[in-house]
């Protein structure tokens, strides 16, 4: 008999999003990594409390049973406090800017009171990235969470560095990281849980030494918008897929609305639904 798996054991990609900036069908791709009981979110899209709503809502008539998606409610912006996102571009970070009014002003009236006291810092949610992507999210957001509100980006954040060879743990999970190759800095990571291993390439063009660190793990996103001086392209993953002796599961994410991965023989990572590692 095998044993039941408990909640504790869970590691299970809850996929918001799969395409590219300019999809009239998808959105923006980002993810919730559960560990267990633990909701990280990878990528911040625009409308994360409506798009965290209806994920439980297609989801939950999908698997409509109480035990098939526990803990659904806790895909909610109420929910994630640990943050990763791999580069400034606004289809990778441009949520953050509501993360951050949402956590100090709706859920937690007020983290810092606008007198600076900084009574229940704790409650900032923790914001993780290589220390150039800290700087260039910092940046592009200080006009607007600093005018007039006497506060600063680490009021909001509790920004949390994550270098390459140095991984950090988050509980149990350990976030590994290395340099993609965009047009801004970026990074790939690797999420490790309990034995287990996920990867996600960021926005990058096609690198041997990149997809060589996302192939140590059991689940593989990668990018795959074709056009390969920053992306990459699907000729580019198959032909590596095809040469390489990788034993995991690999997801297409990134994409635009011609394309279809499957004509490539590339599996598309699926919008509102979920992938166990
Ligand atoms: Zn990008």
């Amino acid at each position: 008999m095998t044993p039941t798996k408990g909640i504790e054991d869970i590691f299970r990609v809850h996929v918001l999003g799969v395409g590219n900036y300019y999809s009239e069908f998808h959105s923006t791709v980002s993810f919730v990594v559960q560990a267990g009981g633990r909701f990280i979110l990878v990528e911040a899209p625009c409308e994360l409390p409506k798009k965290t709503r209806e994920y439980r809502e297609i989801v939950g008539a999908v698997y409509p049973g109480e035990h098939d998606v526990p803990l659904l409610d806790g895909i909610s912006a109420d929910n994630i406090d640990d943050l990763v996102v791999t580069h400034v571009h606004g289809d990778h970070a441009a949520g953050l800017e509501l993360i951050a009014w949402y956590k100090m002003f709706t859920q937690h009236p007020r983290i810092m009171d606008i007198e600076g006291n900084p009574s229940n810092r704790e409650l900032r949610p923790r914001l993780y990235g290589t220390r150039d992507v800290l700087c260039d999210l910092e940046r592009s957001m200080e006009p607007s969470l600093s005018n007039r509100t006497g506060l600063y980006f680490n009021d909001f954040f509790s920004p949390e560095i994550v270098e390459p060879g140095s991984p950090v743990n988050i509980g149990e999970v350990v976030i590994e990281v290395m340099p993609n190759h965009h047009n801004v800095p970026g990074f790939a990571l690797r999420v490790g849980y309990r034995g287990r291993k996920l990867s996600y390439s960021g926005d990058t063009r096609f690198d041997a030494g990149l997809v060589g660190f996302l192939s140590e793990a059991d689940v593989m996103i990668h990018d795959c918008d074709g056009n390969s001086a920053v992306h990459t392209s699907p000729e580019q993953l198959k032909a590596w897929l095809d040469s390489s002796d990788y034993k995991g599961r690999l997801y297409v994410c990134h994409l635009a609305d011609s394309f279809k991965p499957e004509d490539h023989g590339l599996t598309p990572l699926p919008e509102n639904d979920f992938i166990d590692v």
